[in-house]
């Protein structure tokens, strides 16, 4: 009998996977974890009933969310990763000789231990001495920290359970406070596309522009989340996302990449019409 995964990502629409196995399957303190095995996708991680990664598609969200500020504060030496507890955003900025620490809080320990037994290919990048790993709600772990990160990397869950206070105004006031005068805030910012993300992701753009001088959005397209056209927040004390990106010191660093260029990075700050309509109600 066939076995399938499905996520409502409306009340009216359902996204499903054919399953060839369930991996693994636990209830922690903080939200249910399982882990899926798929022919088209590979291995699945799955909170709370959402898709968190997948092993074909993980590659684009990890090197959108790390690869874009990392392109254009190209000095970031301390990063702090909030959630992020799969590793792959610690993966990615591990291949950056430049950053010299990064603190990584993760509410729930679970998921990184659960990521290192079944993701080891996500989760590799938490082997490396300069990532230290702090298991903490991020939201407490920000109000104590002044002036000390170059870059944060916002590596949520949804705006709901234990990933609802990542989203506030409080939240994004204290990471500006977090960071140095040239410092640089990225998120996982939702979909524009279907009425209930985009109110959330309207809601929370309404926020960062309110903590950030400069702020704007860009985009990328990830099959396994709703609607497959998914955004990312970037807001910044100094550093302008297109205007202060030098393609060619990128490009000179010669990472290899399978989705992320420096022509893409340009592009990806063009966004559709009804996203800078969305952008401009706020
Ligand atoms: N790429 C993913 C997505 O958007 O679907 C996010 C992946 S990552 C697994 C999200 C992580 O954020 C989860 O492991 C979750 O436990 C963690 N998280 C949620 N709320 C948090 C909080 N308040 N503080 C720290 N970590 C949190």
């Amino acid at each position: 009998m066939d076995l399938w995964f499905s996520e409502f990502h409306t009340p009216y629409v359902k996204f499903s996977i054919q399953i060839d196995k369930q991996l693994y399957s636990e209830q922690t303190e903080f939200q249910r974890i399982d882990i899926l095995e798929s022919k088209e996708f590979g291995r699945m991680m799955v909170l709370d009933g959402y898709v968190m990664l997948t092993e074909k598609d993980e590659f684009i969200y990890h090197e959108m969310i790390v690869h874009v500020p990392m392109a254009v504060h190209t000095n970031a030496k301390r990063i702090l990763i909030i959630g992020g507890g799969d590793g792959g955003a610690a993966r990615e900025l591990m291949r950056y000789k430049n950053v010299e620490s990064v603190d990584l809080v993760e509410i729930d320990k679970r998921v990184v231990d659960i990521s290192r037994e079944f993701l080891p290919k996500t989760a590799c990048g938490f082997d490396d001495t300069r990532i230290h790993l702090f298991f903490e709600d991020g939201l407490k772990f920000i109000r104590h920290c002044e002036n000390e990160y170059d870059l944060i990397i916002v590596d949520s869950t949804d705006p709901f359970g234990p990933g609802e206070g990542l989203f506030t105004k409080e939240f994004y006031g204290n990471c500006y406070k977090a960071l140095k005068e040239d410092g640089i805030m990225v998120n996982q910012h939702e979909s524009p596309f279907y009425d209930e993300d985009a109110f959330a992701m309207q809601r929370a753009h309404q926020r960062i522009v309110k903590s950030f001088p400069i702020s704007r959005v860009y985009q990328a397209h990830i099959p396994t989340y709703p609607s497959g056209h998914w955004l990312f927040g970037f807001a910044s004390k100094k550093y302008h996302p297109t205007l202060d990106f030098d393609a060619k010191k990128w490009n000179d660093l010669k990472l290899k990449t399978r989705y992320y260029n420096a022509n893409l990075h340009n592009a990806s700050f063009a966004l559709p019409n009804y996203v800078e309509e969305l952008m401009e109600d706020v």
